[in-house]
């Protein structure tokens, strides 16, 4: 393809990606497909003989987009949310047309230079510990999700114990109501022993308990490696109680983990910096602006508090790797705070997403989402026929239906069913439950108020 046959199609496809935009809340939230739809229409085999570029465009209508999930309809209150922004898709494709590969800083000074700046403003932006910044001992690095960030912590924790510990005798401990990634990180990681410490009546993890099971391992002549602490879990939004978790964390020398992969981004409200006391004792915190800082899937942003533990764990200097200032403390070559080696200019779209919103515009996205959250929540309580199961802290709502379980089910299913709002049912306490997730960036009063007309005449 020739740069000015590339610059034809850009405009083409570009266009293409604003009508999505514009027509996405008519399209169906979920695709009208069957397993094996999309297989079907794609052929048996690689082509021999390259295919003509409209062909191979027209099957974004043909092919594409029959199988495309409402994740950018405003309608979508499943999950969490997976936003994207104007900013940061132009910037996406920026980055892959410079196609730089910033594996060290010599191999992209650009990437390098721009993700370690800004990581130091979000730094200021969300009040985390100023000596997490680059010029302190701690740092930020970009990875591709919370599931690679709190995994590279685990081995950082599992590695600090080597010394005294075989893989037979590490533990990590983590809530009852965490995410599934940070067992998933555990078993990579080679952990034997993963405890997860029973919840309290908000299903934040209790200290007391964590303290016991610490115990009863060391009576047992194990080695507590490796806690984490949710403040924003995926279930419900509860928050474990990071100051107590880390005062134990501290007396028993494991590394501290905080997973904030979704609520993380609301830190830029100082209102909600109530919520994490005490990160001057976490080791590391891993929050992810591909949830809701509208910057498109993947970025995730982990944090050390010391990086020094982090890169004695990662750096490997084969002699191909050796360039200039690899392996000298004056440059950060990124491919020592992580598994991977390769890795693409993310910094780019966080960059252009900060700077075309401005912390302003960001703080008010989120401020808006949670507003219509509380209010929500407020007409849920106040409805005789449902009950909120957890508190409401950021802007995800979670209740049920007070005629039981089958009620419940009913419910989710028929606001499912609509075409117009999607939900995730969940489980809690073996008892099902509906989560509405609030922070899809076009939702507005319009779309809740939908969704509520629709459970209020189903309840
Ligand atoms: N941690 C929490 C609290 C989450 O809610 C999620 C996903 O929703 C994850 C981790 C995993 O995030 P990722 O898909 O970036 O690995």
């Amino acid at each position: 393809m020739s740069a000015e046959d590339f610059r034809r199609r850009a405009h083409q496809v570009v266009d293409w990606v604003a009508d999505y935009m514009g027509e996405v809340e008519n399209l169906p939230i979920i695709p009208e497909v069957k397993p094996g739809d999309i297989m079907r229409l794609l052929a048996d085999h690689a082509p021999e003989n390259a295919e003509p570029f409209d062909e191979i465009f027209a099957d974004l209508d043909r092919v594409v987009k029959p199988g495309l999930t409402g994740w950018q309809h405003p309608g979508w209150f499943a999950f969490f949310p997976g936003n994207i922004s104007g900013p940061a898709i132009l910037a996406e494709m920026a980055a892959s047309g410079l196609g730089q590969q910033g594996m060290l800083w010599s191999t992209s000074p650009v990437s390098t230079e721009i993700e370690m700046r800004v990581l130091d403003w979000l730094v200021e932006l969300m009040g985390l510990p100023a000596t997490w910044m680059m010029a302190g001992p701690g740092g930020g690095v970009i990875q591709t999700t919370a599931s690679d960030s709190t995994h590279t912590a685990l081995v950082v924790g599992r590695h600090l114990k080597s010394d005294v510990a075989t893989l037979d005798s590490v533990v990590a401990y983590t809530s009852s109501q965490s995410h599934s990634s940070i067992e998933k990180g555990a078993k990579v990681a080679g952990y034997r022993h993963i405890r997860t410490v029973e919840v309290d009546a908000s299903h934040a993890m209790v200290p007391e308990r964590l303290e016991a099971a610490i115990a009863a391992d060391l009576a047992d002549g194990l080695v507590p490696a490796f806690v984490c602490s949710t403040v924003g879990t995926t279930g419900t939004t509860a928050i474990d109680p990071v100051e107590a978790i880390g005062k134990i964390s501290r007396r028993h020398r494991m590394w501290h983990h905080v997973d904030a992969a979704f609520a993380g981004s609301a830190m830029i409200c100082p209102e909600f910096r109530q919520y994490q006391p005490g990160l001057e004792l976490v080791d590391s915190y891993v929050f992810n602006p591909h949830k809701w800082l509208l910057t498109n899937v993947d970025c995730s942003v982990l944090y050390v508090a010391d990086r020094a533990p982090l890169l004695a764990t990662m750096s490997i200097l084969p002699p191909y790797l050796r360039g200039a200032a690899a392996g000298s403390s004056v440059v950060v070559d990124y491919r020592d705070w992580h598994v991977a080696l390769g890795r693409r200019f993310r910094s780019l779209k966080l960059w252009w997403v900060l700077r075309a919103y401005g912390a302003e515009g960001l703080r008010s996205m989120i401020r808006e989402h949670v507003r219509l959250a509380q209010e929500f929540s407020k007409r849920v309580d106040d409805h005789p026929s449902l009950e909120l199961v957890a508190p409401v802290p950021f802007s995800l709502v979670c209740f049920r239906h007070v005629d039981g379980d089958d009620a419940t089910t009913r419910l989710a299913k028929a606001i499912n069913d609509s075409g117009h709002s999607y939900v995730t049912p969940s489980v809690l306490d073996g008892r099902p439950f509906i989560r509405v997730s609030i922070g899809q960036t076009r939702t507005n009063a319009t779309h809740v108020d939908r969704l509520w007309d629709l459970i209020a005449g189903s309840v």
